[in-house]
């Protein structure tokens, strides 16, 4: 996992009812798989200048409520050229951000219900979706309807996870480890289902949660989306 920011922001927006007057500091993880042939990156993080000032770079005081920090954008904790492919869980600025710093010879694979949802002027004011995020990558999207073999050995599977997003998916590499995207943002969501006060469709979500919650159960390893105290930068032990 790579630091590609945090958000600062009351607790009780994030995990229904924790108090609305607790300022946390939430991660926002990027990773990396790396194969032998490949080197895939999921989610990009914040933008640079998102993080200087939101409401310039996106020409809204919507995101007033956060508090953005970036040390380092992807393209300074990463060597970009050698990404082969990006996943993207979701559209939210937190995890597409940072798209719009890729070369643009790289593939963005991403799910069809969520680009169509970014296209749809009600779906990206429901979701809080940022157009500038992603208007810049057309060309490089692939889109893929469902759960998807990425690499066609069965090694790296996205599971469609909706709920959180129109289209959020997850990332399961191999049988022992899922990046969870934002299905859940805090590791007992899989369980108590306390999750943030916004959403695409609770109901999605939650059986998104418990699809997650059996993969859990039957030991895998699933990173939640921006729980303070699992997300940390480094390697993912599985
Ligand atoms: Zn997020």
């Amino acid at each position: 996992m790579v630091d590609v920011g945090s958000f600062t922001s009351a607790a009780g927006i994030w995990r229904r009812d924790d108090e609305m007057d607790r300022q946390v500091r939430f991660p926002i993880p990027a990773y990396v798989i790396e194969t032998e042939e490949e080197r895939i990156l999921v989610d990009a993080g914040l933008h640079p200048a998102a993080a200087e000032n939101a409401a310039r770079h996106y020409d809204t005081d919507e995101l007033g409520i956060f508090e953005l920090e970036l040390e380092a954008s992807i393209s300074v904790r990463l060597d970009l050229s050698t990404i082969t492919k990006v996943v993207v869980t979701h559209l939210h600025f937190d995890h597409a951000g940072g798209l719009a710093l890729l070369p643009a010879s790289v593939p963005i694979i991403i799910q069809r219900r969520e680009w169509d949802a970014g296209h749809d002027t009600a779906a990206v004011k429901k979701n809080f979706f940022r157009p500038r995020d992603y208007q810049s990558v057309d060309e490089q999207i692939v889109l893929i309807d469902g759960d998807h073999d990425l690499l066609g050995d069965g090694s790296i599977q996205l599971l469609l996870t909706p709920g959180h997003t129109p289209g959020h998916q997850s990332v399961r590499v191999g049988e022992r480890l899922v990046l969870g995207g934002d299905v859940t943002h805090f590791a007992s969501g899989l369980d108590d289902h306390r999750f943030p006060i916004f959403a695409d469709n609770f109901a999605a979500q939650s059986a998104s949660a418990d699809r997650l919650r059996v993969l859990r159960d039957s030991g895998a390893l699933v990173r939640p989306g921006h729980d303070p105290d699992v997300v940390v930068p480094g390697p993912v032990a599985a």
